[in-house]
């Protein structure tokens, strides 16, 4: 499972980095998922609370934004919006595509819970 692996690592980067800056609770993550990845949110949703099960961050939510695509003409330099249907420069009718976004996943911010102290 594809998803499973991704978030698990994400959230190994995530602990290092809390116990860094001694962030001791998040209570959401927010992943922005670019529209042509392979990391399916609605999949990625399911196996979350797996991913997190046993680690400090079980509990917490996961968000996920979608990035929209943009492509670039390699022949022309016109930047467009591809998709798994359509990637071919709409001006000049070329294949050669460079990608610039919409393959990536990331961990955009942690939510971190404020503490009340009464
Ligand atoms: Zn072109």
């Amino acid at each position: 499972m594809h998803e499973l692996s991704v978030l698990k690592q994400m959230i190994r980067t995530i602990e290092h980095t809390c116990r860094e800056q001694q962030i001791e609770k998040v209570e959401t993550i927010v992943l922005q998922v670019g529209e042509l990845s392979d990391f399916l949110p609605e999949f990625a949703r399911d196996v979350f609370p797996m991913a997190v099960e046993g680690t400090f961050l079980e509990g917490a939510g996961l968000q996920m934004e979608r990035v929209p695509a943009l492509g670039r003409c390699r022949e022309c330099r016109t930047e467009f919006h591809p998709s798994e249907h359509q990637f071919r420069c709409p001006v000049c009718a070329s294949l050669r595509i460079e990608l610039l976004s919409g393959r990536e996943v990331f961990i955009k911010e942690l939510i971190i819970e404020e503490t009340e102290e009464d």
